[in-house]
């Protein structure tokens, strides 16, 4: 299962890396420093993320630059100057101040990937307020269940979403005093403090003075996947723009004239953290995508709009992976420098894939909605093991722990043992809270350490490798199996386009290891093919550690932000409550 090496040569023509020697900049670099890449308020004021994403670009000629390049589902392009998200924010801080919104509420935003998405975010931070994405496919339930856990005071949406999914919920949420229709005409008469945004914006003034802002002052609020269990609500700062901008630059290699496009919605951390505050804070253009994922399309998005830094997720690249190779060749993807994935383990194969097929190697990246920002990663400068998650980053102290019996942990120091990954509090963009969990909160530290319940190997390198969430790695037969070995070694196999991974209770072996597998078009489930999966696994693996069973369905359960759900697997296949599902994909 090992590969080579994907070997970097820094070469004399194009850019160099930002961070070109690693250690080096393990050795100097300091959060104090990267602070003062930022501007700050004006006057000593303290530090506001709208300020570093959008009035520190909006004077003069940078103004003209366009922040963010909306490509609509009709197939309409809208550009946003960095001037005009400016004057549009500013207007949407006014409105909020109209309305008699308090500095501190919470504001919720339940819209697709258009521009008014970005205005509410930015606008609500200007105004003092903390800001709380939704996803917009969410149904009902999932939507009041946030707002009422989030306690939200406004929520933007627009007509259609608020007829659909939010009319019937208003009664039963107290709080929520407004909300407020982006493309609606009129207000709807039969329900008071519902609004529509188009009149308030036009009579609100372009002025807005953003009030000093300490560093610790409350910004974003984001509820976690719930791939484990219900969604958490992670509070973060203001402060955290520090390491949103430090870690794109260092993580993601921007520079200042790229082309951004970060695939994931901001519903999730990572279409917050990279696809909102990181772009603009370093003056970049932000492709935004209204439309849903079409591997033709997509490629056609790269090629159009000369994306230069592409920020994307797992289950994507294996979508396009299951597209076939002969359509990235009908593509013109010369300007792609930097290619990098989050949210789920990025198979071996598929680094191995994109180096051929898009002719760059995607950079496996690891953080949590908890962290806010890139804590481990494969840098530009660096050579990668295809399945490694990298290293961590400069200014972020990464250990691998065991909990011990008393509440507190041990370091393991040896190289190739697992041990869940634990980060030093320091990093800026680290959570302050779990909205109403304070002891939940507390059991995430130990012996002065974040525990991430992420298992985790360190190579002799300093290479980290995932082996799995603590909740889903697999005891069988005295042995620790991660499901993402096994997975990877699956998706080796041509047939297999997805594959997830459970320990299923056995008298004898304590678990065994039962695979769930989706195939590529043209393959039929059979008898037969599971036997050779089983096959080919072993041969990987050894036969401890293949799955005993495999078993084929139509596509994996997965969550909005697609991740595999194996606690759901796992549910189903013993007949047990499925638990929160809130946030499951439809169909899955
Ligand atoms: P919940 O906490 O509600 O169960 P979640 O952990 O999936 O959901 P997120 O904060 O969105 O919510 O995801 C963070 C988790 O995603 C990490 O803890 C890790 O398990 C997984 N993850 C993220 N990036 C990677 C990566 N590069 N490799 C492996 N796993 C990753
Ligand atoms: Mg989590």
């Amino acid at each position: 299962m090992t590969h080579e090496r994907i070997r970097k040569v820094i070469e004399g023509n194009g850019p160099r890396p930002n961070l070109e020697d690693y250690d080096a900049a393990r050795r100097t670099f300091t959060w104090s420093e990267a602070a003062r890449a930022l501007d700050g308020l004006p006057s000593g004021r303290g530090i506001h993320i709208a300020h570093e994403a959008v009035d520190r670009h909006a004077d003069g000629a940078a103004g003209a630059r366009v922040a963010l390049r909306c490509l609509g589902a009709d197939g309409g392009v809208r550009d946003v100057t960095y001037a005009q998200l400016r004057a549009q924010t500013n207007r949407f801080a006014n409105v909020l101040g109209a309305l008699g919104v308090s500095p501190g509420d919470r504001v919720f935003a339940l819209l697709g990937r258009v521009p008014a998405l970005y205005v509410a975010a930015l606008g609500a931070l200007k105004h003092g307020d903390v800001f709380c994405p939704l996803f917009s496919a969410f149904g009902p339930e999932p939507i009041r269940a946030r707002l009422a856990l989030g306690e939200a005071r406004v929520l933007v949406t627009t007509e259609a979403l608020y007829r659909k999914k939010v009319a019937g919920l208003v009664a039963g949420l107290p709080d929520l005093r407004h909300v407020l229709l982006v493309d609606a005409r009129e207000d709807p008469p039969e329900a008071p403090g519902v609004r529509a945004l188009g009149p308030w914006m036009e009579r609100a003034s372009e002025a807005w003075t953003i009030a000093p802002t300490a560093i610790e002052a409350p910004a974003l609020l984001h509820f976690t996947s719930g791939t484990t269990g219900r969604p958490k609500g992670a509070l973060h700062v203001h402060g955290a723009v520090v390491a949103h901008h430090a870690t794109a630059r260092l993580a993601l290699d921007f520079k200042p004239d790229d082309v951004f496009w970060c695939t994931a919605d901001p519903g999730w951390v990572t279409g917050t953290s990279y696809g909102i505050v990181a772009p603009l804070t370093h003056g970049l253009t932000c492709i935004v995508d209204e439309g849903e994922f079409d591997a033709e399309r997509w490629y056609g998005v790269l090629q159009d709009q000369r994306v230069t830094n592409w920020y994307t997720a797992p289950t994507a690249v294996r979508m396009l992976m299951r597209a076939g190779d002969a359509l990235p060749r009908r593509f013109d993807l010369s300007r792609l420098r930097f290619v990098a994935s989050v949210g789920e383990p990025l198979n071996p194969e598929a680094v191995v894939w994109s180096a051929a097929a898009l002719g760059r190697p995607i950079h496996d990246n690891w953080w949590q909605t908890e962290t806010g920002g890139i804590m481990v990663a494969n840098f530009a400068a660096m050579d990668i093991k295809p399945g490694s998650m990298g290293k961590p980053l400069p200014g972020v102290e990464a250990a691998i722990v065991r909990r011990t019996d008393d509440g507190g942990v041990t370091v393991v120091d040896a190289v190739d043992t697992d041990g869940e990954l634990a980060l030093r509090p320091g990093w800026p963009s680290m959570f302050r809270a779990y909205l109403h969990e304070d002891e939940r909160y507390r059991r995430c530290f130990a012996g002065g350490y974040y525990l991430s319940g992420d298992l985790v190997r360190r190579d002799a390198d300093g290479y980290y490798w995932f082996v799995g969430r603590g909740d889903d790695v697999i005891k069988t037969s005295g042995h620790l199996v991660g499901p993402f070995e096994v997975e990877s070694a699956l998706l080796e196999h041509p047939a297999v386009a997805e594959a997830g991974v459970i320990g299923k209770p056995d008298p004898v072996a304590m678990e065994t290891v039962k695979a769930f597998v989706s195939l590529k078009p043209g393959f039929v489930a059979s008898e037969a093919l599971a036997l050779e999966l089983i096959g080919f696994a072993r041969k990987r693996l050894g036969a401890v550690v293949a799955p005993r069973e495999v078993a084929f369905l139509d596509a994996l359960p997965r969550t909005r932000s697609g991740k595999i759900m194996r606690r759901l697997l796992k549910a189903r296949e013993l007949g047990l409550p499925e638990g929160d599902t809130s946030s499951l994909e439809a169909g899955g």
